[in-house]
Order: C-alpha cells, then structure tokens, then sequence
C-alpha cells in the first residue's frame, strides 16, 4: 500500500464539481506536484488532503489510517502557503515552535528542535528576529521550518515561492527540495509554474478542470504527453490536427507536409500530434523527412537556447535552437526552411 492513497476524491461547492474522481497514491518519501492553471482545483485537492476541507466524497489515507474524517489537527501534517503567514508578533524561534507548542512539547526539547531547525534552513542567527525584519525568502524558509518542527508524517506547500523575486524562487526551490530529500519527507507541492514542478518532482500530476490529467515523471510528462491540455501546458507547444493517409506506412498530412507516424492507425482517422519545440529545425537537416518554408515572426534570446515563432502554413509554430556565438539567429520577417521528422511526433488522445 502507498503511503498517502487518494481514492475517488471528489469536491462540490454548491453546483460546481471543482475536484472529479480524482485518484493518486504518493509513495514514501515522494515529492509530488500538482500542476494546472489557476482554478483547477489544485488546493482544493490539497485543503482536502490537509483537513481544511471537507470532501464531498473519496477517502485519503495517511501510512495506512483513514484520515478523511479527521480534523486538520489530528492529521499531523505541516502546511507551508503562498507568504505571509508568519505570526508577525513572534520571534523567529517563537515562530518556529509554535507547532511544537501546540503539541504540548516540553521547553528543552522545543528550543533544541528550533535550534535544529533554524540550522537546516541556515538561520541560526536570525532566532531572535521579527518576520517584519526578514527577507521574503527568509521569511519563507521559517515557514518551512515551522511546518517541518513537529515532525509531520506529510508536507503540504501552496504555491510557497509564488510571491519571490525570480531569482530568490530557484534558489529556495532548490533547498526546498535538498531539505526534503535530506528528511525523505512526503510531500505535495502545488504550482502553477511547470518550469518550477518539472525541476523539483519526482512525478507530476497536471490537472484540467478539476481533473487529473497526466501523472508521471517530469520526464514522461514533458516528452510523452497524453493529451493536447498536457502538451500545451508543459511546453510542448506545438500541437496539430493531422489526418492519417495511409495504414500500412503511417504517413500522414500535416498542412500539405507529409510525416511518417508508426503503422497501424486506421486510415482516414483525424487526430493530434505534438512536436517539441527542439524537434523542429531550422533550415534542411540531414535526416529529416519534410522540409516546410516559414516565417520567422519573433525571435526571444534566452542565452543558451534562443526560442523562435514561425508562422507555417498559416499555424504559428515554436522552435527552440541552440545559441551558437559565430551565427547571429534569424531576424524577424526572414523566410526559413523548417526541418520536421515524423520520429519526433508524439501522437495525443485528446
Ligand atoms: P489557484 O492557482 O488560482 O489557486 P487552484 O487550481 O488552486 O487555483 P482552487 O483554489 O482549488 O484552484 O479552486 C478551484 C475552484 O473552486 C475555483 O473555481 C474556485 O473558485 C472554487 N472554490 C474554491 N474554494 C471555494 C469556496 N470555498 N467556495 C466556493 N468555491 C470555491
């Protein structure tokens, strides 16, 4: 049995399913994102596991208890969210062992704890310090140690980096996940960034209105996505609607291109595939099935990589090339040749 099992879990407010059939086991240890567009249901989902939220139907288990009746309190679970929740009138130290006081820990193990804890976020220093004279980075690493005191069986993390500074986010993202892995806590983050839940999962589960649709690995979510919402969602990027010409060969017509998919799909049968934003190149490529004339519409430089829009056969398409420092990248407006491959295609159910 997994060690956090979520079953059928469902939640209505009023008329309006914001959570369906929703389904995930979390093995032990496991760092788990729920990713989607804001009002998927993500902390819907999470409030539930958490205890703040009552579902309408399903059941969650915790390492074998059925928690899905119980108070938030009787869960043991830490929950870290979004900024400011900070008890402003407390110290640092005050802050972090508010849980263990809640629990009724007694003073030497309570100030040895925070003295821990402060140590495994690096801040040690600040013990004595009000939030209002922290970083907001600080101040989140306090929030983290603060749901991590008590020990809890799960960590639960609502958008916690969403209110930082670009650069303050990578880096504390990165400590969040060298904490967790340190203390192989399980956790659950919810994000709706796929950069940030594709470099810190274990596995992902991108959700659509309400719906799991997709849980694998980063790596399985990013190269073989299922659906077009997925695809799109985790920068894929490039989706299109393609009918199938012939069986036996798998060719197929993509705007008057043709590519070969693997044989086996039954003539005449429309779908959608998507190709990756390095699957496409420019200019005629050895080894690549079709060559499709475009134009170049916008060219954004993004140091290593530089990403450029072209406007194919009236679709507009996203292609990511390596910066090469003897060769300036296309200006926009320049028509180019695009190089695709059918062995790049990624065939979608919906
Ligand atoms: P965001 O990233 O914007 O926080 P989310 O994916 O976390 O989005 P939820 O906050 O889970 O989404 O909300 C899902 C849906 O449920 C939304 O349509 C929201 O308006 C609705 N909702 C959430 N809480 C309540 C509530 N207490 N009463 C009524 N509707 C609610």
């Amino acid at each position: 049995m997994s060690f956090l099992t979520i079953q059928n879990l469902e939640k209505a407010f009023g008329s309006n399913l914001v959570v369906k059939d929703f389904d995930l086991k979390v093995e032990k240890g496991e760092f788990i994102s729920l990713l989607g567009p804001s009002g998927c249901g993500k902390t819907t989902v999470l409030r539930m596991v958490a205890g703040f939220e009552r579902p309408t139907s399903g059941s969650i288990t915790i390492d074998g208890q059925e928690v899905t009746g119980l108070k938030a309190n009787a869960r043991n679970i830490g929950m870290m969210f979004q900024a400011y929740a900070l008890f402003p009138n407390l110290t640092v130290a005050d802050n972090v062992a508010f849980g263990l006081k809640v629990k009724g820990v007694g003073r030497a193990e309570r100030e040895a704890r925070v003295k821990e804890m402060l140590a495994l976020i690096g801040l040690s220093e600040m013990a004595g310090r009000f939030p209002f004279q922290l970083s907001g980075g600080q101040q989140q690493r306090v929030a983290l140690a603060r749901a991590l005191a008590p020990s809890p069986r799960v960590l639960l993390l609502d958008e916690p980096l969403s209110a930082l500074d670009a650069k303050v986010r990578v880096s504390l993202r990165n400590e969040i996940r060298e904490i967790q892995q340190r203390l192989g806590i399980t956790t659950i983050f919810v994000t709706h960034d796929q950069e940030e839940a594709m470099s810190i999962s274990d596995r992902i589960v991108v959700m659509n209105a309400g719906i799991a649709d997709q849980v694998g690995t980063p790596f399985e979510i990013y190269n073989r996505p299922t659906t077009r919402f997925v695809a799109n969602f985790v920068g894929t990027l490039n989706t299109f609607a393609v009918t199938v010409e012939d069986a036996a060969t798998g060719r197929v017509n993509l705007g008057g291109a043709v590519l070969t998919l693997p044989p086996g799909l039954a003539a005449g049968r429309e779908m959608h595939i998507a190709l990756r934003p390095e699957a496409l190149r420019l200019g005629r490529e050895p080894g690549y099935e079709t060559v499709v004339m475009g134009q170049i519409e916008e060219v954004h430089f993004m140091g290593s990589i530089i990403r450029l829009r072209a406007k194919v056969a009236g679709e507009t398409v996203v292609m990511d090339t390596f910066n090469r420092a003897d060769q300036p990248p296309p200006v926009p407006g320049t028509k180019v040749e695009i190089s695709l491959s059918g062995k790049d295609a990624i065939i979608l159910n919906g």
